[in-house]
């Protein structure tokens, strides 16, 4: 028999060797403090996270099943998931030594806010996680996570930069009948997700509707990824109108998706899902070449405008995409437009400003989208320059009646002339709208004013015969 035994008094380790034999035993003693700190040490390692010092994300879930298994009578406890906002985009703005900088410091402010029962690691990239043991009362937990939010909310100094990060927050309960460890992770998941989606910053708890919610999306993928085979994608396009003269200078391709069961799903819910997917690569290529084929079938001087999502941009050649697209169908590249949305500091990351630049080789234009709406900034405009600009409709949204006003907007609209950026307002549902941007000195203009979205054919029908409002 082998024992293993701490001897308190003088806190040493020691391994003892039992051996019975004719008519006694015989007992061998070794000290082996030596070897069972080192082993303490490795198993600290193994569990320990090395930049902040704080649990990993094994150390934190045998935590975790331990005290789910022990969990008290009348004690509560929450789980939470939290993770650095634009925390890839600081990376690769500042370099990695400034993302482990911002990754300890939140560490530190995290810390700062818990008491000694609760438990925090660092579980992944950015990712925190944090078991809040024996609580009083359930609510104890978003008070927790309010004193969180303000916890990041002063400037993280760093050297000579001085930054504003955030955290999205996720947060589960668990309740006494439920211990599974991995359930209970999955909620707060759920949860993190919904505040990255809604509320960036911030703070959900998990309810049961995000679980139905998670399913409908998880099925939404599944089904997207048929959709292109089974013809349930199709392009509506919504033309782009001159202000000065109420004539159509492009058109903005809408990819549209007839669901079997669910009808139509607007792209602002299943574009996100394909980015997420990954789906949006092959479905991006496909709306280009059916978009630039039916161009071809315009007149020379309409432009073709077709949105691109900056995934595309990571997960595919976009330039030799475009290249191979304009070549196979003939469009002449100076009729193409491609809407890129502002969501990556583009002059911090070197890919993507790459990319732009091998599309403007192309001869293609590029057009910054929902300008006014993401990471707006005017040193971006300066970095890259764009050949035209699209403001986002929530501007014109309050001009109700002819003297409301829009300072925004006529300051947006202003700086664009400045640098001679062609601006194009979107959202234009009125007749006083239409007025007020004309006022403005906006080249173009779009909106239901002159109309829904159409079909192919019924682009045609509009470029053959003009719009109706301005008949
Ligand atoms: P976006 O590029 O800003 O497109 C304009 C959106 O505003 C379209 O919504 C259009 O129908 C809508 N809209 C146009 N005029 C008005 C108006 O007067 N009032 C209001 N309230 N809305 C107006 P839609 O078609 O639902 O598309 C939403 C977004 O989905 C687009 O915003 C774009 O970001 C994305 N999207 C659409 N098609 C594609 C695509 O083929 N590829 C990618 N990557 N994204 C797409
Ligand atoms: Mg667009
Ligand atoms: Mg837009």
């Amino acid at each position: 028999v082998r024992l293993e035994l701490s001897w308190a008094p003088t806190g040493r380790w020691l391994e003892a060797d039992l051996y019975p034999g004719e008519d006694d035993i015989s007992l061998f003693v070794r000290d082996v403090t030596e070897r069972k700190l080192t082993q303490d040490r490795l198993i600290e390692a193994a569990e320990t996270d090395s930049l902040t010092g704080e649990f990993n994300r094994r150390g934190f879930f045998t935590r975790l099943e331990a005290a789910l298994t022990a969990q008290a009578r009348g004690r509560a406890m929450a789980l939470i998931c939290a993770d650095v906002n634009y925390f890839t985009e600081i990376n690769d703005s500042f370099g990695h030594g400034v993302g482990d900088e911002v990754l300890k410091t939140v560490a530190r402010r995290l810390k700062s806010c818990l008491r000694p029962r609760d438990i925090l690691a660092r579980t992944g990239g950015d990712e925190f996680m944090i078991l809040l043991n024996g609580m009083r009362r359930p609510g104890d937990a978003t008070t927790l996570a309010r004193r969180i939010v303000g916890a990041m909310e002063e400037r993280f100094e760093l050297g000579d930069l001085s930054l504003r990060i955030s955290l999205s927050i996720g947060l589960a309960i668990a309740s006494l009948a439920d211990r599974d460890a991995a359930r209970l992770c999955r909620h707060a998941d759920l949860a993190l997700y919904e505040t990255r989606t809604e509320a960036p910053g911030s703070f959900r708890v998990f309810t049961p509707a995000m679980e139905q919610e998670s399913l409908r999306k998880r099925q939404l993928k599944r089904d997207l990824a048929d959709a292109l085979g089974r013809s349930e994608l199709e392009l509506a396009f919504q033309p782009i109108v001159r202000t000065a003269d109420g004539t159509i200078a492009a058109a903005e391709t809408l990819l549209r998706w007839n669901h079997p069961e669910q009808g139509r799903i607007p792209p602002a819910e299943f574009i996100p899902l394909a980015e997420e997917s990954g789906l949006i690569a092959p479905i991006g290529a496909w709306v280009l070449r059916q978009a630039c084929a039916a161009a071809c079938r315009w007149p020379e001087a309409v432009g073709l405008s077709v949105n691109v999502s900056p995934r595309q941009i990571e997960l595919a050649d976009l330039p030799a995409l475009v290249r191979d697209v304009l070549e196979a169908t003939g469009l002449a590249p100076r009729r193409l437009h491609l809407e890129i949305t502002e969501t990556v500091l583009v002059s911090r990351n070197r890919h993507y400003l790459a990319t732009l630049h091998r599309l403007r080789e192309l001869g293609v234009r590029l057009v910054l989208d929902d300008f006014g709406t993401g990471y707006s900034s005017l040193a971006q405009l300066d970095a890259f320059r764009f050949d035209a600009m699209k403001i986002d409709q929530s501007f014109l949204r309050r001009i109700r009646a002819e003297t409301d006003e829009t300072p925004i907007l006529n300051a947006i609209v202003g700086m664009a002339t400045a640098i001679r950026m062609p601006i194009t307002v979107e959202g234009v549902e009125t007749q006083v709208q239409l007025n007020h941007v004309r006022r403005l000195g906006a080249a173009c203009v779009q909106g239901f004013y002159f109309g829904q979205p159409v079909n192919e054919a019924g682009m045609q029908g509009l470029l053959a015969r003009g719009l109706p409002a301005s008949r």
